[in-house]
This record gives structure tokens, sequence and C-alpha cells, in this order.
């Protein structure tokens, strides 16, 4: 079944490289089980240029792009096995960081940062020159004016691809009726953005993808909801796309689970946000705008969004979902109250990117601080972990029981929104 997955995958990525013509190579004779290792990147100047190269036991499809605010260089290859560690030769200027992970499940992401505008001016890939060597996929960067960089982005405008990712974890129909209510668990970051850290480098991505399974398992047992996660795995999803699952599948609700990492070590306990133009205070704004980061982290081209996402905050005050998603973090964090410490006055809202759903419930949990040295083992235990979600659990059931017991959960919310 995986496999299959794997496969189908795979195809579409062949697929969306030799589409967009950018450096669509053959494959290796075929080698059918093991990925293609990844042993080294290097980063080196070569006539002028800035050298990016990539050594491969096997030359691979991949495709390369850049983004603006802040400049960046992505790339992008099939499912690899990476072989190095974070170090690479860094040559100086342009580029100034790197990071290496999943982005959906099927693509493995690269992304440079670099600290001025350049253009790909070249990709291509190296033969071993003999059995020794390895092939070398290269990248050659230019230097160029902010203009034209510009111009560059404008024309790359809705030719990136989009990686749109089903939805994990699907568990619909059998358990619960079809009619019933469908939750939507987001555990937040994933893959190439691994999130808050804590002291003992305990990791945001793993920490609510752990939380994000018991509360999945609870609702399946239930017999009285449908449920999916956005991502089941250690693998990104653009926030974009995050509530985007939730809306094509019918959601009723969507729950994103988050641990934050505070500046103060003190700070500490849960939180429930929902969306706002205006946050509830700077603390709140200043986690949301730590939270939006991560598609920045993951290379996402965040511009794209800009202008649709203005006009859905407006049209989202008019609806009744702001409305259920208040009534949701109400019922949340009563259920929570006396089980899991929580913050001072714990409803919060914000202008977190991942609750831009017009038309479906949405809340963002911040389950603790992995900042703080005692809510980072708490989360790092099973039994808390449980305790939380069973918590979780109760306030989704109160939601769902105030809203009328038994009845199709769409009565209020969004019925008239289209789909
Ligand atoms: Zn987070």
């Amino acid at each position: 079944m995986i496999e299959e997955g794997r496969n189908r995958h795979r195809r579409r990525f062949r697929h969306i490289a030799a589409g967009l013509g950018l450096a669509a190579l053959l494959a290796g004779a075929g080698q059918a089980a093991a990925e293609p290792s990844v042993s080294e990147v290097r980063i080196s100047r070569h006539e002028g240029l800035t050298r990016i190269s990539i050594g491969l036991s096997e030359a691979v499809q991949f495709r390369a792009h850049v983004l603006g605010a802040p400049y960046r260089v992505i790339v992008d290859l099939p499912p690899v096995d990476w072989r190095l560690g974070t170090e690479a030769r860094l040559d100086g200027p342009p580029v100034t960081a790197w990071r290496y992970g999943s982005f959906g499940k099927d693509v493995r992401r690269i992304v440079f940062d670099v600290d001025r505008p350049v253009r790909i001016q070249k990709t291509f890939a190296l033969p071993p020159k003999d059995k020794a060597q390895e092939w070398r996929l290269v990248i050659d960067l230019e230097r160029i004016s902010k203009d034209e960089f510009d111009r560059i982005l404008r024309e790359q405008r809705g030719t990136l691809p989009d990686y749109t990712a089903p939805g994990d974890e699907a568990r619909a129909g059998q358990r619960a009726r079809r009619d019933s209510p469908l939750v939507v668990i987001d555990p937040g970051h994933g893959g190439i953005d691994p999130g808050a850290t804590g002291k003992n480098g305990t990791s945001e991505k793993d920490i609510v993808l752990l939380v994000a399974k018991e509360l999945r398992d609870r609702i399946w047992n239930s017999g009285k909801y449908r449920v999916l996660m956005t991502r089941g795995a250690d693998y990104y999803i653009a926030l974009r796309q995050r509530f985007e699952i939730a809306r094509s599948a019918g959601a009723d609700i969507f729950i994103s689970l988050h641990a934050d990492s505070s500046p103060f070590r003190a700070s500490r306990g849960l939180s429930v946000y929902t969306l706002s133009a205006q946050a509830s205070d700077e603390e709140a704004a200043a986690l949301a705008r730590r939270e939006n980061r991560a598609d920045l982290v993951a290379g996402v081209d965040i511009s794209r969004n800009d202008t649709r996402v203005a006009g859905i905050l407006i049209d989202l005050a008019q609806r009744q979902s702001l409305h259920n998603a208040h009534r949701l973090a109400g019922a949340i964090v009563a259920a929570l109250e006396g089980r899991v410490e929580l913050v001072p006055k714990p409803l919060r809202s914000a202008g977190f990117a991942v609750l831009k759903a017009p038309d479906v419930a949405s809340v963002l949990i911040e389950m603790g601080h992995l900042s703080n040295p005692k809510e980072e083992h708490q989360l790092r235990d099973p039994g808390y972990r449980a305790k939380l979600a069973d918590g979780l659990m109760k306030g989704i059931d109160r939601y769902f029981a105030a809203k009328g017991k038994g009845t199709p959960a769409r009565q209020g919310a969004a019925a008239d929104a289209e789909r």
C-alpha cells in the first residue's frame, strides 16, 4: 500500500518536473529498491558565478527556482537517501545558510538562504568521470539587480509546483456515519521545518505529531466523528495547503497543534487561538509572526498568497465560521481547565495564516512551551500527552453537543459555502 502510494507520487513529481522543462534528466538504470543517495553539497565559485553542486549516487530529476523576501534558492529532488549532516562548505556570500528536509510526501527540498538577488543561470548534471566518482547536479547562480529579480518573480508566478498533499491518515466512513462531523487535525511544521526546539532538543514537529495521533485515535474510536490529518508523518505542508485540505474534505472543524518556544523561559501553559486581524495582545502577535514563518523556512512562495488572504479576512468577519471557532476554542478551554496548566486568559487571537479557511471553524492550540524545561519534559511524556488528548477530545465533544446531538454538523457553519 505504502509503496504504491509512493510510486504514484513519484510519477507525479516526474510529471511536474518535465512539464516545466527545467531540468529533466534520465535516472540511472533501474536499481529499483534503493533511493539515490546524496553525499555532498558544495558551494563554490566558478567563472564569476556561484556554483551549488550536489553529489549523488545517480542522476535524478530536480528543479530549482528562486524566491524573494527574503532571497532564497530552492532545489527540489525526489526522495533520496540523505547521507550528510547539515555541514556544507559555505564559501561566504551570497549563500548564508541552508537546510534540507521533506516538503510534502514525495519531494525532498534544499533551501539556500542568499543575501542578495540572484538568478539561476543554468542547471545541469555532470556524469561521473570514472567508477569512483559520483553524479553532480549543478546549479549556477548569477548576481542580478533587484529590478531584474522582481521581474523573474513575476514571470515565474503561477508556474511553481503546488505539491498539493491530499491529506493523510484519512479515516472516514467506516467507524462513523458518512454524514457525521469531520474533524481535521493539523500537526504543525514537519520535514524541513522543525518548528520550535526545546532545551533538550525536542522538536515541535515531532511532539505535535504524537499528540495529533493520540487525538486522532480517540476521535476515531468514539465512532461519532470522521477524522483526517493534514500530515501523518514527518514532512512539510504549506500553511495555505493545510486549510485547503480541510476545505476540500468538507471539514467541520480544524485544529492546528503547536508547541511554542517563548523568549521568556518562565512562560508556561496552554493557550487556544482563533483568527483575528488585530492580535489580542503583543505576545499573540509575536507568536503568530513566529508561526507564520514556517512557510519561509520551508521555502514556500508566500507572495502568491497575499492578495487572497486579505480578501479572505474581510470575508471571514461576516461568516458564521468565526463565531463557531470562538465556541470551539471556548469548549476546548473549558474541557482542559483543571486538567492541564493554562496561560492566564487562555483564549487569544491573532493573524495566523493557517486559520484562514473562510468556511471551517478553525483554532490553533499552543500546547505548551518547549522553552520551559518543565513543559518540555511534560510534552515528552506519553502519559501527559494522553491526558492532553483526553481533554481535547472532551472539548470537541462539548462543542458538537452544544450544536445538537446527531445533527449533521454543517448546520449553521457555512451551510451556504460553495464546495
Ligand atoms: Zn508551531
